[in-house]
């Protein structure tokens, strides 16, 4: 029984991780160390956050990267930072997921550098806790801009300049807003939700082509601009992780793990689905309206 629990505590336990848009100190290879050798991956919002740690797991499992966002001093840096921690190579590149035309040169400026993208993971949103009484009609619209169409835009761009004739994978990374209503949140819920839509048509559709497609729903993730700007710190305080399963928060990377198995040939079979990685914490929590406008009045 003793080597049982052993096992199962083994199963459960968060990988190190640091908070700041930095590199892991030392890293343990759990996948097969070259899963990813001689591929590239072109990451939005790779330059901070989970989009980081993705950028960076993928590196250390010898994949070349692509990582895209508005800020080109942030994804540079965050380029420098990922090359040195990992010997790899990464390209650092200025889009607006907004801007089809942004999009259009990236690749174009990515397949020119490394001849080949394997792997897109549409990860750039954009999010803040605010009741829809007083959202404005242009904040919703912003972020379905950001989160919806920037996830259609990147990934019609990629099926039409090389997923098309190549093949390749796409990972979506969503939420679980929509699951229980989510209070304060109907715009990220509502945008995401409608990424999980498009996961299961375009999985349909580009099937055929060897592409697959699929969602990554996280819960609350710590070390992040979304952890912190959601509440993450207090209710954290609050004890509101008692409530989730694991009984904590999960971390970048565990959602790069996540990402990384979606990403790979160990999921060669899987398209069209949501891999929620939450600690089961959707299943169970309170949602609690109070609770979350204290949290949205002490984070503005
Ligand atoms: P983050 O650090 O704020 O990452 C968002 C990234 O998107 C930034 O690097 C940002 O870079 C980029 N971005 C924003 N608007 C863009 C645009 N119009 N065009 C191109 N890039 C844009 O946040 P995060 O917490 O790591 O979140 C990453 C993903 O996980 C998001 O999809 C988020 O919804 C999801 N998620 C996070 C949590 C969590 O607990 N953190 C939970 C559930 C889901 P620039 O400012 O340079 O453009």
């Amino acid at each position: 029984a003793g080597a049982m629990a052993e096992v199962t505590a083994a199963a459960c336990a968060p990988p190190p991780d640091v908070d700041t848009d930095d590199c892991l100190r030392d890293y343990r290879h759990l996948f097969s160390p070259d899963i990813l050798a001689g591929q590239v991956a072109f990451i939005t919002g790779g330059g901070s956050g989970i989009g980081f740690r993705i950028a960076e797991i993928f590196m250390r499992h010898g994949c070349r990267t692509v990582i895209a966002s508005r800020n080109l001093q942030r994804v540079s840096e965050a380029s420098q930072k990922l090359v040195a921690a990992t010997g790899q190579q990464c390209l650092a590149l200025c889009v607006d997921v907004r801007q089809p035309q942004t999009l259009v040169a990236a690749v174009e400026e990515a397949l020119k550098h490394f001849q080949r993208i394997d792997i897109l993971v549409n990860n750039a949103a954009g999010n803040f806790l605010c009741p829809a009484s007083a959202l404005s009609f242009n904040a919703f619209r912003t972020v379905l801009d950001i989160d919806t169409l920037g996830t259609f835009n990147t990934s019609k761009v990629l099926f039409e300049k090389y997923f098309r004739d190549h093949g390749g994978v796409i990972v979506n990374i969503t939420a679980t807003l929509s699951y229980r209503g989510q209070a304060l949140q109907v715009h990220a819920g509502a945008a995401k939700a409608a990424i999980d839509a498009m996961t299961r048509h375009l999985a349909v559709e580009w099937g055929p082509n060897k592409i697959r497609v699929n969602s990554l729903a996280p819960g609350p993730i710590t070390g992040t601009e979304g952890y912190r700007r959601l509440g993450g710190q207090s209710a954290e305080q609050a004890s509101m992780w008692d409530t989730i399963p694991l009984q904590r928060a999960g971390t970048k990377t565990e959602i790069a793990h996540s990402t990384l198995y979606l990403a790979s040939p160990l999921s060669s079979y899987v398209t069209g689905t949501t891999l929620v990685v939450d600690g089961g914490s959707w299943l169970t929590s309170a949602n609690s309206f109070a609770a979350l406008l204290g949290i949205a009045s002490s984070s503005a």
